[in-house]
């Protein structure tokens, strides 16, 4: 049942436990001498750090650093008629970057985990599994950005210009026609690609091919490098089954590591786009 994605990552597993007590918030009794005749209201409008998640869970809540969808960083250029090959964002900003593929499993609490957490994931989607469920992609409306991962997610090293070109503009189109709007970010399935993937994606509109830096996997983070999220690490994970289990592994890895989720498109933003 498992994608076949991430065995590229098999190998780099840092174990990490995330069992790590974290410091409770610690209500001293004030010792200032106040009397408690007078009922102070607190009126603060710090937001919850955390809130109820499907399930009994608990789901970290992120404050957006900066107004999403406002461009932060350009994307590299193309050159020679390929599209760069972004393997994580430069940044010395402790951002990180979740990125959610295939769409193989339509999980009814992807949404909510989204909007509660305040993180907005990159999708990269294959036609096979939009088509068809459009509503239940267009349900990320708000909360996502869709992008493009090939319409039936073969490998495509060494295939043909013409079948590289098929799968990478096929997919772009039907997820225009049925979502909305047209991808600009393209991942390779398996992370697979040579110089014609780059060249189609390039031919097809796309401005970047974008691949990772760490993975979830069943409810853990796992790392190609190091034993932490590092400022401009893209992350992996996929629409699967664990679904709250892996996102919710991400969030707290964050929390952990000091990081915040950004939007990956505002780092990849058009050359034409300002800053
Ligand atoms: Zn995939």
């Amino acid at each position: 049942m498992r994608p076949r994605g991430v065995a590229v990552l098999a190998a780099v597993v840092a174990v990490v436990c995330a069992c790590s007590s974290q410091p409770e918030a610690r209500q001293d009794p004030s010792a200032a001498g106040t009397t408690t005749t007078t009922a102070v209201t607190t009126t603060t409008t710090t937001p919850p750090t955390a809130v109820p998640g499907p399930g009994g869970t608990t789901i970290p809540v992120f404050q957006q650093p900066y107004a999403f969808g406002t461009p932060q960083q350009h994307v590299p250029l193309i050159v020679d008629g390929m599209v760069p090959v972004v393997r994580r964002i430069e940044t010395d900003r402790p951002y990180v970057f979740i990125t959610i593929d295939d769409g193989a499993v339509r999980h009814p609490a992807a949404v909510e985990l989204m909007r509660k957490s305040g993180v907005e994931p990159t999708l990269f989607l294959n036609s096979k599994h939009v088509d068809g469920h459009a509503d239940y992609f267009k349900g990320f409306d708000d909360v996502a950005t869709v992008h493009a991962h090939t319409a039936t997610h073969p490998d495509l090293t060494g295939t043909s210009y013409e079948f590289q070109r098929g799968e990478i503009c096929g997919n772009a189109d039907l997820l225009r026609a049925q979502l909305g709007a047209r991808p600009k970010l393209f991942r390779p399935p398996f992370g697979n690609f040579d110089h014609t993937t780059r060249r189609a994606a390039a031919d097809c509109g796309f401005t970047a091919l974008v691949m990772w830096t760490a993975a979830v996997n069943d409810g853990v983070v796992q790392f190609q490098a190091g034993g932490r999220l590092n400022a401009g690490d893209i992350v992996l994970m996929h629409f699967r089954h664990t679904f709250v289990e892996d996102f919710l592994a991400f969030l707290e890895r964050c929390k952990l590591d000091g990081v915040t989720p950004v939007v990956l498109g505002d780092f990849l933003a058009d050359s034409q786009a300002t800053v």
